[in-house]
């Protein structure tokens, strides 16, 4: 059996203990923007926060790409968040490679040199990355000024979250 297999059997037996008011519309407060990473998984636990406040948005490298500011555009307009936090986090998998190296190979192993995607968002700061994703979402014209938007590193060896000061405060301080 797949993984998938095991996954439908465990479901039509686990769902028995499901709640059924989860299913109703949803409400959350806040949007997280945070990486596809396993590690992350416990990140809206670890911040005692309920399941339901939370919209949590995810890909690989907590990226504010066309579609994580779709997403996130939708959460403040339509669901109603009323702040967003953005969590990378050390060790991430998108710094352990290089975008550039990685689309060299799959052009000579496929033959093929497809449009998309351009870019596969690497990075080597996570810190400065960070900043740069909270500076796309602050300036989005489409995402209101008075959203908190704060960016974090959450510590994959500790569990703790530190506050990644904006690019605005960075240069302020130096
Ligand atoms: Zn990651």
């Amino acid at each position: 059996m797949s993984i998938i297999d095991d996954a439908l059997s465990a479901n039509a037996t686990l769902a028995d203990g499901y709640d059924s008011d989860r299913g109703k519309p949803p409400a959350p407060r806040i949007a997280v923007v945070t990486c596809a990473d396993p590690r992350l998984t416990a990140v809206v636990q670890l911040m005692g926060l309920p399941d339901a406040d939370v919209d949590l948005i995810r890909n690989v490298g907590t990226v504010i790409d066309e579609d994580a500011i779709r997403s996130l555009i939708v959460s403040t307009k339509m669901l109603g968040t009323r702040e967003i936090m953005i969590i990378n986090h050390n060790d991430c998998g998108l710094s352990r490679f290089s975008g550039d190296d990685l689309a060299e190979r799959l052009r000579t192993e496929t033959g093929s040199a497809p449009i998309a995607p351009v870019t596969f968002f690497t990075f080597t700061d996570a810190e400065q990355n960070t900043r740069e994703q909270m500076l796309k979402v602050r300036s989005h014209p489409w995402i209101a000024s008075d959203i908190p938007v704060r960016g974090f590193l959450f510590d994959v060896g500790t569990g703790r979250l530190s506050e990644v000061q904006p690019i605005e405060s960075a240069a302020a301080t130096l």
